[in-house]
């Protein structure tokens, strides 16, 4: 007979730091693991290296197709990752030297920095202080004659403002590029990410919600788009698929066989992640929704907590947060008597597990690759190499994304709704933040 154990432990109780026990009696690894790989994962990829067709196409075209099935989008391209994806999405809405895309700076890099390897100049815009993803009253003030395109990414699997993005892009005669790196199956509005912009690029590599190795997609229902991809990086599918005549005389102009990329670059995914995205994708709608429900479960347990809110989209006009990708939580120092989210993490993790974090990326307009760098030597950075004017903006122009460092919080990112098990960590934070003045003091003694 085996019986299993609840711990004690009381929100009410001290935490850990201050003497108390920890409120996370089982740290189990098995509730937090990703991705879910079973037998039929291994039998097809053991079958692609058995049958040594790593560097075919015929299965990444199958996944290509059950992809696009399942966004709802008709030309869908497999990238070697989601950064080659995100360059080929890029070219394919026609960004080239001089042009200006228009970016978050809270993002991870690969959304916006590739556009100079095509000459062209990230700009870079504030975030919205809830949803964290573009914040659309900011863009309208950024588009010049050269802006050709908006990334759009959703933030740790927050849907970005979409109908607001779309009608200025529109109005505006500007594409729109969703970043779908974190958001893989979520919801704007009822309608996926990755479904609603001119194209999209998706990371899949394995730490990402849809995991499936070191892959990419491209997704689109634009021809034109779709065959500037392939020509870009794609040399021997591009013979195959470009047809529009001028595109088709630079990239095989002999015959198929003396096709060359127009980029010098191979973007092809390898097979066996083309195998396993095919197994994924069967069970991913099912998954995330398992995700969804033990995440949603965390937050409604610290429902009312001082400090702590949610990052997560409006569920009730049909928007999700996806397989909640980097789950995040708004931090609120001035509720906690000034506690540092640091402190708090700290404390946090004490409990008995070390699965909290400072959450948010560094924001991409203070780095030195997009102030300072002459990467391609031509005696001023790369970033503005071919522009009509200096725009890099000044510490402090974007104050809500520079903020963020203090006021976000990285929470344990459950892959399983286990109820008693996710109300040991709910504890855990709830114990912090009602302990939050005696916190500080103790963080004050300590230095
Ligand atoms: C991971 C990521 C990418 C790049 O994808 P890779 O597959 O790692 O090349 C692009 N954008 C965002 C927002 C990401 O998080």
């Amino acid at each position: 007979m085996s019986v299993t154990m609840y711990p004690s432990s009381k929100a009410t109780e001290l935490p850990v730091v201050l003497g108390g026990s920890p409120a996370v009696a089982s740290d189990d690894d098995s509730l937090f693991h990703w991705p879910i790989v079973t037998a039929e994962d291994e039998k097809a990829v053991v079958d692609v290296l058995r049958a040594g067709k790593m560097s075919a196409w015929d299965i990444t075209e199958k996944f290509e197709a059950e992809w696009g099935a399942y966004l709802g989008t008709r030309y869908n391209l497999a990238h070697c990752n989601g950064t080659m994806a995100l360059l080929a999405a890029m070219f394919g809405v026609g960004v080239g030297r001089g042009d200006e895309i228009i970016v978050p700076s809270m993002t991870y890099w690969a959304s916006g920095l590739q556009a100079m390897l095509l000459g062209a100049t990230p700009v870079f815009a504030e975030v919205d202080p809830q949803s964290l993803c573009i914040d659309p009253k900011g863009i309208e003030k950024l588009i010049t004659p050269r802006t050709k395109a908006i990334i759009a990414v959703h933030y740790c699997g927050h849907p970005a403002d979409m109908d607001a993005i779309l009608e200025i892009a529109r109005r505006r005669n500007i594409k729109v590029i969703e970043d779908v790196s974190h958001a893989q199956g979520s919801l704007y509005k009822g309608r996926l990410c990755g479904s609603m912009g001119d194209v999209a690029g998706i990371s899949m590599m394995a730490g990402k919600s849809f995991a499936i190795g070191e892959a990419g997609m491209l997704s689109t229902n634009d021809r034109t788009i779709f065959e500037r991809a392939i020509a870009l990086c794609h040399y021997e599918r591009c013979a195959q698929h470009v047809q529009e005549p001028e595109l088709r005389k630079m990239v095989a102009p002999v015959n198929a066989r003396t096709a060359m990329p127009l980029a010098g670059l191979k973007g092809r995914v390898n097979q066996t992640c083309s195998a396993m995205g095919r197994v994924q994708l069967k069970y991913y709608p099912q998954r995330i929704k398992e995700i969804q429900s033990a995440i949603n479960r965390f937050w409604d347990l610290l429902d009312g907590t001082p400090g702590l809110r949610p990052h997560r989209c409006n569920l009730a006009e049909g928007s999700t947060m996806g397989g909640w990708y980097n789950p995040l939580g708004h931090y609120s120092p001035e509720e906690l008597g000034g506690l540092s989210v640091g402190a708090f993490v700290d404390a946090v993790n004490a409990e008995g597990s070390n699965r909290t974090f400072r959450g948010s990326n560094y924001p991409l307009h203070l780095h030195a690759v997009m102030r300072d760098a002459d990467v391609y030597h031509d005696g001023k950075p790369t970033r503005i190499a071919f522009s009509d004017r200096d725009l890099r903006e000044p510490i402090g122009s974007l104050p809500i994304t520079e903020g963020l460092h203090a006021r976000c919080i990285g929470i344990p990112y459950f892959k399983h709704d286990e109820p008693e098990l996710i109300a040991q960590y709910a504890n855990a934070f709830k114990k912090v933040a009602n302990s939050a003045e005696k916190l500080v003091k103790h963080v004050q003694a300590a230095t």
